[in-house]
């Protein structure tokens, strides 16, 4: 093994698929599993499959391309609305979009028409948290743009938060996307197949019981991948939340002042550090840095070692309660999304699945 890596733990993750799946079918509720945690790695998505998901979701088109070519049959969608620039791409490899600007599922259509498909559309709807969608009262005019489109098939519409705002999923603001189906249903004439109602952060409303009725389907990432719940970061139950893990190696120990010697500008990022002096330290360095991943999602698994900070390529760990740690030591790192997020996103990071 090559460090740092991370390291994916296929059973875990399809117990955790298994298990978000049935509380979802439970409820008449279908799984789009989430795949762009893992930078859409077929061998992973495959345990997404086994584990019961019936369509998958990316919001980059890039990884889209890798699991058709790889092989994936079931449906994909392109999670981040679309950029005009990109809607052959998205034609050609996506089975369908969320989307939230008419011009741009105008040129989904017209690229589609060149290529002799039909594009799938799901319509954002903007719930609260301030990110992509509709808004409410524009819902009816959008769809009406929609339908008229001829390479287009309005699905339906959904809604994401817990995202920007960290707007939590409620009764509420699911219900309005219920209701506006409904309005959808009788403006129209036509069927709103898909309700897509959330993502992680809306399983624990589901478990408590107080989703509305109507919902159809959750788009979920971090909830199997890391059996968390993000809304409140409390792990989801019966979820492993170590099927995948960091490790990185020491480079470096000794015993050193807490407080850094002479006077102090900014540090390598251009913030003013601030240091409590807790007299000498063992302190150790591990080789991995901002540039692999956002360190404030590190956890390590040992709770006797603290992470004091980091600079580009540098981790510093204060080691003063593990005396066992040593130059070569292996430090394992349970991880948050956002660091997941960056670690398979970087080629310093070595990625094995076990
Ligand atoms: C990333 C993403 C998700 C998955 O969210 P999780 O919190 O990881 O379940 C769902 N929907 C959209 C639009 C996304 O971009």
């Amino acid at each position: 093994m090559r460090f740092p890596c991370v390291t994916i733990n296929l059973k875990k993750i399809e117990h955790n698929a298994e298990k978000l799946v049935k509380w979802c079918s439970e409820r008449q509720i279908e799984v789009m599993a989430v795949t762009k945690g893992i930078c859409g790695l077929d061998k992973v998505v495959r345990t997404f499959i086994k584990g019961g998901a019936k369509k998958l979701g990316d919001s980059r088109i890039e990884n889209i391309v890798s699991l058709k070519q790889a092989g994936i049959s079931i449906p994909i969608y392109l999670l981040r609305i679309p950029m005009l620039s990109e809607v052959e791409d998205v034609v050609r490899w996506a089975d369908g979009s969320l989307n939230s600007e008419v011009k741009v599922i105008e040129a989904l259509s017209a690229a589609a028409k060149t290529l002799g498909k039909k594009h799938k559309v799901i319509l954002m709807v903007e719930a609260g948290d301030l990110r992509e969608g509709v808004m409410p009262e524009n819902v009816l005019d959008t769809v009406s743009e929609i339908i008229k489109l001829s390479n287009i098939e309005f699905e339906g519409i959904g809604t994401n938060l817990g995202c920007y705002g960290g707007v939590k999923a409620s009764y509420d603001n699911m219900k309005l996307l219920v209701d506006l189906a409904t309005d959808i249903e009788q403006t129209f004439g036509i069927e709103v197949k898909t309700i897509s109602g959330g993502n992680s952060s809306t399983l624990m409303l589901l478990k408590q019981g107080g989703l509305p009725k109507g919902i159809t389907q959750f788009r979920l990432g971090e909830g199997i991948l890391l059996g968390n719940d993000p809304s409140t970061s409390r792990p989801l139950p019966d979820t492993y939340q170590d099927a995948i893990l960091l490790k990185a190696e020491v480079i470096e120990v000794k015993t050193k002042p807490s407080y850094p010697i002479g006077e102090i500008g900014l540090d390598a990022f251009g913030n003013k550090p601030f240091f409590e002096d807790k007299g000498l330290m063992r302190r150790a360095i591990v080789a991995l840095g901002k540039q692999d991943c956002r360190i404030e999602g590190l956890a390590p698994v040992d709770k006797s070692i603290d992470i004091l900070g980091a600079s580009s390529d540098h981790l510093l760990l204060d080691v003063t309660k593990n005396k066992d740690i040593k130059v070569g030591s292996i430090v394992e790192f349970n991880l948050s999304y956002g660091a997941l997020l960056g670690l398979m996103t970087s080629k310093y990071v070595k990625k094995y699945i076990i």
